[in-house]
């Protein structure tokens, strides 16, 4: 590995005698680590945990992950464990107790969206923003697959929660970084690297940060990450944040024995992770309570969204992933009891914590406390997809949406379903045609218990339902792949 000698310099001095543990580390291979998703994977696995998240376990090697189904089916998600420190974030701010306003500014590929859907409270509200538009389509693959009924997934840039004003309780900012911690599993942030990237990054931060920041509430929190060592996108930014904005840097309590370097800056810890003292990659993590109004909240002109009359939408792609089409040009409306009965049923619905909404064809199951904020969200930001999405009035009725299958509160009782050999269950994911014995009609096919998708049957022919964007493209293997199922 051949590092830039202005980075050597640098983390020399910041390291000392230690700089060669680093390098040394460096060069060995990344571990290889995932989080669990409780609900959908019951019990423990035979392997080390991760010790600072509850669900999360490092494997001995690194598998073909494409090919285990139950990777698709959302069972788990793969993430470095560093990053996995967010769990002692927030649960010392305690939102894993409390219904929350929580939204995570540049959420995608989505580990920590995903992480955050498995912490927070249940009844609390995550918006999952990304820029990006193409990123911002792979976090709503991770969403659906994670599922839940409480977050919104937006496609903004920040300024657009800065004008919200006071929202949120909770802001995590992942921000984009030189990624100095990433150096041995990508290999491509070590030809970008350089001292003029370092300091654009350390601007756009600062920006993403301005920008955003009014939306968060006076005493809500900030957790400000990264995935660097270096200090002009860390303590810096932290300094700025406190010196200019009058946030407090918040201690973090944890096991020493884990690895994190505290990083003290004026009189508080931020945490720092270090590949060669923790089982993981470069992470920098702070917690900040802001303590005053933001200075300026950003004016800008807003068009206000019309609200449209229900026209039914033509604006969609396949019949067979409704929930991942382009947004439409339609606002979100609460689906009266009448509409809902035909897919109610579909649903485990304990008590009255869930309210069926739609937009255009599309129906969605949403937390119900937040359903106002959702409507007050959309005449803000892009919406790209909400909650649980249940499925779309198409002409010849209502059809079921992927997400639906994939999800905790689907009622198994009401489709036929059957379970797949690997290979049957590997060959539908790849949307190739497979055989069922399934009765006419719309089922469920699974691998061993954890569904997958749906098809429809019609005669001897089995209809593939499984979502176009997110087949299989790999070929299959001769011998069969690994599988977290059986994982010693
Ligand atoms: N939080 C994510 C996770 O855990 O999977 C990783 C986020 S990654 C470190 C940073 C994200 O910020 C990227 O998805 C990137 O597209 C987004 N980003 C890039 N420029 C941005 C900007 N100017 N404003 C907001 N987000 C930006």
């Amino acid at each position: 590995m051949n590092l830039p000698s202005q980075f050597v310099q640098r983390v020399t001095s910041q390291l000392g005698a230690e700089v060669d543990a680093l390098f040394d580390a460096l060069h060995e291979p990344p571990p290889v680590s995932l989080r669990i998703h409780t609900g959908k994977f019951e019990g423990s696995l035979p392997l080390d945990s991760v010790p600072w998240a509850n669900d999360g376990y490092y494997l001995n090697h690194r598998p073909v992950f494409t090919l285990d189904p139950l990777f698709h089916a959302g069972c788990y998600y793969v993430q470095e464990a560093s990053s996995m420190f967010l769990e002692q974030a927030v649960r010392q701010v305690g939102a894993t107790e409390q219904p929350l306003k929580v939204l995570d500014l540049c959420a995608a590929p989505g580990g920590k969206t995903t992480h955050l859907m498995s912490l927070l409270h249940r009844e609390s509200l995550l918006v999952s923003n990304e820029v990006i538009r193409s990123r911002a389509w792979i976090l709503v693959e991770n969403v659906i697959k994670k599922s839940g009924t409480n977050t919104i997934v937006t496609n903004n840039d920040p300024i657009d929660f800065g004008v919200l004003g006071a929202t949120f309780d909770l802001m995590v900012v992942d921000a984009p970084c030189s990624g100095e911690g990433l150096f041995r599993k990508n290999r491509d942030s070590i030809n970008e690297w350089s001292p003029e990237n370092l300091n654009l990054c350390s601007q756009r931060q600062r920006r993403i940060l301005t920008d955003a920041l009014p939306s968060l509430k006076v005493e809500g929190y900030l957790i400000y990450s990264t995935c660097t060592f270096n200090p002009e996108e860390n303590e810096e930014v932290v300094r700025w944040l406190i010196t200019e904005h009058g946030y407090e840097l918040v201690d973090l309590e944890f096991d020493e024995a884990w690895g994190f370097t505290e990083v003290n800056i004026m009189g508080s810890a931020a945490c720092q992770a270090f590949p060669h003292r923790v089982r993981g990659e470069g992470f920098f993590l702070a917690v900040l309570r802001k303590m005053q109004p933001s200075k300026a909240v950003p004016q800008v002109k807003l068009v206000e969204k019309k609200r449209r009359p229900k026209k039914r939408s033509r604006a969609r792609c396949g019949s067979c992933e409704p929930e991942i089409a382009k947004p439409v040009q339609h606002s979100f409306e609460k689906v009266t009891r009448r509409k809902s009965k035909e897919f109610e049923p579909w649903l485990n619905m304990e008590g009255e914590w869930l309210q069926f909404v739609a937009r255009g064809d599309r129906a969605y199951a949403f937390t119900k406390s937040h359903v106002e904020q959702l409507l007050l969200l959309e005449e803000r930001l892009k919406i790209i997809t909400v909650g649980l999405p249940v499925g779309e009035w198409k002409k010849h009725g209502f059809v079921a949406a992927h997400g639906l299958v994939l999800s905790e509160l689907f009622n198994e009782e009401v489709f036929p379903s059957q379970n797949l050999t690997v290979k049957d269950a590997l060959r539908y994911l790849r949307r190739e045609p497979i055989e069922t014995s399934l009765p006419d009609g719309v089922g469920v096919v699974a691998y061993e218990g954890h569904r997958l998708g749906w098809v429809k049957q019609i005669g001897s022919r089995s209809n593939n339902w499984y979502p176009s964007e997110w087949r299989i493209r790999m070929p299959l293997p001769e011998v069969e792949p690994w599988s977290i199922l059986r994982e010693e």
